[in-house]
């Protein structure tokens, strides 16, 4: 069991793994199954990462990761092996577009024909260009510079797509990147396509990466991870140098240092640049961490005593191009209630402003969308990711133009006895919590394989 100490003392360990999000988690989970001894330092009061939980109307509610695809067989593995139950995103009844201030209800006019035939080439073309990429290393496709030299709003621009299309991408860009299309590399948005699939998979409810929520909140399956993972969690312990010597690591942290055979380093690549290693790292490593910086997408919570849009035959999704919300959905724990919309706001319009003003901005939409009766809620919740005191932002960077053909190659190249893991490692569910487990597994591995060629050579 683990056991999680709030402060740190000097020892001696074969890993340190820095970062109790579910990479993290992973890494430690396999390297104990393997018999090494291991710590992991966490800068937060807490663990989990981008995974936390806020509560409404006394409900525990995800303010970072919710969903659940049906490929994400590590996350459904580990619920399993935990058991933790999943139960399915609300998908019933009609949803509603907001374009221009004109809310419509979801059906075959809700788009001009011509904005549906403009985005289904679009997002067409989209599919085809990350299908020809591959995933482990992209920088060698043989487009890799040109598909990388532009955002995905000048690639939409070049495209010629419509302005109703432009609106509906920037929403993807705004979900996934929390950055609009302007802000993101064409080539990051084609990685992470292919990493998690393809588009239509992305996108979806059922079938899709929207498919399922975790019972309970996603915090619940990580409380239950850290308690299963025989490793002690030192929180509240920000790593502030690694320094290597003699083939041992050292981690420095304000309340003491650990020193180690090898160093997982689970932390966003932006965070990366936060912490001083000697001997430096190589120096792109610093270029790595400016430009992998993480989107701003908050969440916003809703109380309703009952989840009233279902008998109006509404299923709560929602897509506008308003200023501060650009989707909502249901997340109502029953039909009797309370009813709970989950609302996502662009971080840009939305983190600068004090609480009141925030609630005032969401109610106002919610209200647009959903009538007067959204007017006066049960209760309110938001949690602004992008003003997170200790690793802000999220859900994953917004990598701009460049930075892949430049960088990408020092994502998770190790460097000397340091080692990399975190959901933007993974090459497979690249940003999701399913990408976090693989890329803990992975790093892992290499550890566990060079230690055993340690161990065998020493004999
Ligand atoms: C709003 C939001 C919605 C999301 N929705 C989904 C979703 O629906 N489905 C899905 O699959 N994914 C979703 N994600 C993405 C998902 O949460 C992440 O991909 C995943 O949790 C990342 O895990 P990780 O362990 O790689 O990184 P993190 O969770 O970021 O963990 C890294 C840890 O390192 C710690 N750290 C950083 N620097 C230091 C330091 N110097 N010293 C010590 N510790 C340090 C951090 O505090 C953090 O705990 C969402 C994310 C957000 C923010």
């Amino acid at each position: 069991m683990s056991s999680a100490i709030t402060r740190s003392v000097d020892r001696s360990v074969d890993v340190v793994v820095v970062g109790a999000g579910l990479a993290g988690l992973a890494a430690a989970d396999q390297l104990v199954q393997a018999g090494h001894d291991v710590v992991i330092v966490e800068g937060r009061d807490r663990i989990g990462g981008r995974i936390h939980t806020t509560e409404v109307a006394g409900v525990p509610v995800d303010a970072g990761a919710t969903w659940v695809g049906p490929h994400h067989t590590e996350v459904r593995d580990l619920a399993s092996r935990l058991g933790v139950q999943l139960v399915p995103q609300f998908h019933t009844g009609k949803g509603l577009l907001s374009f221009n201030g004109r809310r419509r209800v979801e059906s075959a006019t809700a788009m001009a024909p011509w904005v549906v035939l403009d985005l289904t080439r679009i997002l067409g073309a989209l599919q085809k260009l990350a299908d020809s990429l591959s995933v482990e290393a992209p920088w060698k496709h043989p487009d890799a510079e040109k598909l990388d030299s532009v955002s995905l709003g000048e690639w939409l621009t070049s495209k010629l797509a419509l302005k109703g299309t432009r609106k509906f991408v920037n929403m993807i860009s705004l979900v996934h990147w929390g950055a609009p299309v302007g802000d993101v590399s064409l080539f990051n948005v084609l990685r992470y396509i292919k990493t998690l699939g393809s588009l239509d998979i992305m996108l979806s409810v059922e079938g899709g990466d929207q498919q399922d929520r975790i019972l309970g909140t996603a915090h619940g399956l990580v409380s239950r991870y850290a308690e299963a993972v025989d490793a002690p969690i030192l929180l509240n312990s920000p790593v502030q140098r690694i320094t290597t010597a003699a083939e041992r690591v050292t981690v420095h942290t304000a309340e003491g240092m650990i020193e180690a055979r090898y160093v997982i380093m689970t932390a966003s690549p932006m965070h990366r640049a936060q912490i001083e290693f000697s001997p430096a790292l190589p120096e792109q490593h610093y270029g790595l961490s400016r430009s992998w910086r993480l989107g701003s997408l908050s969440k916003a919570f809703v109380a309703y005593d009952r989840p009233f849009w279902r008998s109006e035959g509404l299923s709560a999704e929602s897509v506008s191009d308003d200023d501060t919300v650009f989707l909502t959905f249901d997340v109502s724990p029953s039909p009797e209630g309370p009813g709970i919309l989950m609302v996502f706001c662009d971080g840009r319009r939305f983190d600068g402003f004090e609480e009141p003003e925030r609630r005032r901005r969401v109610l106002e939409q919610v209200v647009h969308l959903y009538g007067e009766r959204a007017r006066h809620p049960l209760d309110y919740t938001d949690f602004s990711w992008g003003n997170d005191s200790f690793a802000a932002g999220g859900p994953n960077p917004a990598v701009a133009p460049k930075a892949w053909t430049s960088f990408g190659r020092y994502l998770r190249e190790p460097v000397g006895l340091v080692h990399w893991a975190g959901s933007e490692t993974a090459d497979a569910f690249s940003g999701t919590m399913n990408g976090a487990l693989l890329s803990g597994q992975r790093a892992a591995r290499e550890v566990t394989t060079r230690l055993a060629t340690e161990a065998a050579t020493s004999q």
